[in-house]
């Protein structure tokens, strides 16, 4: 069994579709242990994706981020990080196989409505950034 950070981002959480992708999740298999929402401060949301600091949509990203409130869920399964990876579709929509949530649901490459980890060690920070390990079922 293994873990994963799934993000609802704003523009998704603005048009109501928390419940929608929570549904594509749930029924691709994936258990949610953890889920709460919020929203990040620009701060905050520069600190989750660190990663890109040195990427050149890092500001506009960084404030999209912080732009209105997010989900964020804990997801388990069987391969749970590639298999939500693959149910999310690629970071461009117009690339994004038929299915996906992003291929139904993003605006645009940055507005993309959803944020999958991309590996083990990234997975470990991103949930350990948004929860304790009491909030965690399981
Ligand atoms: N992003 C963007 N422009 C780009 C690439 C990425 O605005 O050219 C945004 C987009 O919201 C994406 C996030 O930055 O989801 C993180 O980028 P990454 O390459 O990690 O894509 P992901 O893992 O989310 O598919
Ligand atoms: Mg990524």
């Amino acid at each position: 069994m293994e873990l994963t950070l799934c993000l609802i981002k704003p523009d998704a959480v603005r048009r109501n579709l928390i419940g929608s992708i929570l549904f594509m999740v749930e029924k691709a298999g994936l258990k949610v242990m953890a889920l709460k929402m919020l929203q990040l401060d620009k701060r905050q949301a520069e600190g989750f994706y660190h990663v890109h600091r040195e990427r050149p949509f890092f500001g506009e990203l960084t404030e999209y981020m912080a732009s209105g409130p997010i989900v964020a869920v804990v997801l388990a399964g069987d391969d749970a990080i590639k298999r939500y990876r693959e149910l999310m579709g690629a970071t461009d929509p117009t690339q994004a196989a038929e299915g996906t949530i992003r291929k139904v649901f993003a605006v645009s490459k940055q507005e993309n409505s959803v944020h999958g980890s991309d590996a083990p060690e990234t997975a470990a920070f991103e949930i350990s950034f948004f929860f304790n390990a009491m909030e965690m079922v399981g």
